[in-house]
């Protein structure tokens, strides 16, 4: 660690006030986590699930760019893993260096991110460490959690809702110098409050997943929902299933909580699910071939949620994509809404349209979260309403790892990454938050603990 980051990060650690940060140089380089373009065909002719993170996420220098006026620096204390790393990491659906030389093209402070390299990640908690010269709300010495939304809002089309915007891109996944680095490049409108009473690292974990799935369940841009409402959660244990599952809970909803295995099932119950399926016990076999989809197993699925809730679902949280769209039109409710965000398993997507239109649902597509509900849902977490679900800790020299756990579906909830935070559990000041919620805060890492 270079001497100009190691006396920022000794006195972050020792609380030195905003000035006394903004008075320490910078240094010219710092280490982050990125992939490089030269690389960007090592994994051809490999299949998707035996492409490995570890081979192509390298921890390197990088140089710092210059800041725009509308940017801060941030000290990133901790980071976390989005699957989104996880695709750029894989290079897939496509290398994320076309991003960066289309945003390259859009002005002179996109040209920076045209590089040879990719430092990546969508999430930071942290310290502002300088504002350029037209931040307004933000100061050095700020801590400060980061929502993944890159906007230009002088776009007309970012005014109304910013997810609309024709220039909407994520942070550290289409734009470079993400949040897995010891100092990131932030728009000033990316900044949210840190939760107070969570460590660095539970504070690093919910900005992606969680504004997401606050858009997809509670928005009126995303599924809505109301109370009474019943919904089909795929993945209920996972990055956005878990914050999916909180929201469902939290506003009166019945979660159909779907996992694969007993352990998961386990954690899901102590979150407050009553109704849970192991789809792996269950066995559940939507295809019966590569190109064939089984609408007997679709009924099992329906069977089952009526089984455990009495009636159909009124929304399905739908993500894994290929493997399981044909279920979830099929099993939401006459009038029912399919809201997705994703394909993991892959995105060219079959379903019997009959079940969609005889029955009047409705497929919904949603991204991300636009500036307003990514504050609100960080004000939800600053509250202690909805929790960090943060399973794992990692160290920066050990992205590759985490990156490689989410890709083979290894891990529960949020896998945090340790940067200037040089060990767990510091960063918290507000202890007696923490301490009414504490069961809740630490439920994913005493189950992974366990
Ligand atoms: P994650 O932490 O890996 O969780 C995904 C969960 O999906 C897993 O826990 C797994 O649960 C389940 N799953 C995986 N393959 C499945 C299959 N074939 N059938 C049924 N369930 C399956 O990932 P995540 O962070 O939740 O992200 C999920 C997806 O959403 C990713 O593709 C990610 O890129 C995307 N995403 C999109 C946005 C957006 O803004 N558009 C935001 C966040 C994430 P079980 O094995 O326990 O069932």
């Amino acid at each position: 660690m270079s001497g100009h980051i190691d006396a920022i990060r000794t006195a972050i650690l020792q609380g030195a006030p905003g000035a006394e940060l903004a008075a320490l140089p910078l240094p010219e380089a710092v280490r982050g986590a990125l992939v490089r373009a030269g690389e960007q065909e090592m994994f051809a002719g490999v299949e998707s699930v035996d492409k490995d993170p570890r081979q192509s996420l390298h921890i390197d220098e990088f140089a710092v760019p210059e800041l725009a006026p509308d940017e801060v620096y941030v000290a990133v204390m901790a980071s976390a893993i989005n699957f989104n790393t996880v695709w750029t990491s894989i290079f897939e659906p496509l290398p994320t260096f076309g991003f960066l030389k289309r945003l390259g093209k859009e002005s002179q402070w996109g040209a920076r991110h045209d590089l040879p390299y990719h430092v990546v990640g969508s999430d930071a908690a942290g310290v502002v460490l300088r504002a350029g010269s037209a931040v307004r709300n933000w100061k050095p010495g700020d801590r400060v959690t980061v929502q993944c939304q890159h906007v230009d809002d002088q776009d007309p089309t970012a005014h109304d809702d910013t997810m609309m915007a024709s220039n909407q891109r994520i942070w550290g996944f289409e734009t470079n110098f993400g949040g897995l680095a010891e100092i990131a490049v932030v728009k000033a409108n990316q900044l949210m409050p840190k939760p107070e009473h969570l460590t660095w690292e539970e504070s690093a974990v919910s900005g992606l997943c969680n504004s997401t799935s606050y858009r997809m369940i509670v928005s009126k841009n995303g599924a809505g929902m109301q109370q009474g409402d019943s919904v089909l959660v795929w993945g209920a244990s996972g990055g956005i299933g878990a914050y999916a599952v909180q929201y469902v809970l939290n506003g009166g909803g019945t979660p159909v909580a779907v996992c694969s295995s007993e352990k998961r099932a386990e954690l899901l119950r102590a979150m407050g699910c009553e109704a849970v399926i192991d789809r792996r016990a269950e066995n559940f076999r939507f295809w019966s071939d590569e190109q064939t989809q089984d609408p007997k197993e679709w009924l099992r699925l329906g069977k089952k949620i009526r089984e455990l809730i009495g009636r159909d679902v009124d929304i399905v949280f739908e993500h894994p994509g290929r493997q399981t769209m044909g279920a979830s039109v099929f099993v939401a409710r006459r009038g029912g809404l399919i809201i997705t965000c994703a394909a993991t398993s892959g995105f060219m997507i079959e379903y019997d349209n009959r079940y969609l239109w005889m029955n009047l649902k409705t497929l919904k597509g949603c991204h991300f979260a636009n500036y307003r509900e990514a504050w609100e849902a960080n004000r939800l977490v600053c509250e202690g309403k909805i929790h960090p679900t943060m399973s794992r800790v990692y160290d920066l020299d050990h992205t590759a790892d985490a990156a490689l756990a989410v890709h083979r579906n290894e891990s529960e909830g949020k896998l945090a990454v340790r940067v200037l935070a040089h060990e767990e559990g510091l960063g918290v000041l507000n202890e007696e938050l923490r301490a009414k919620h504490l069961d809740q805060i630490t439920l994913f890492r005493r189950f992974e603990n366990a």
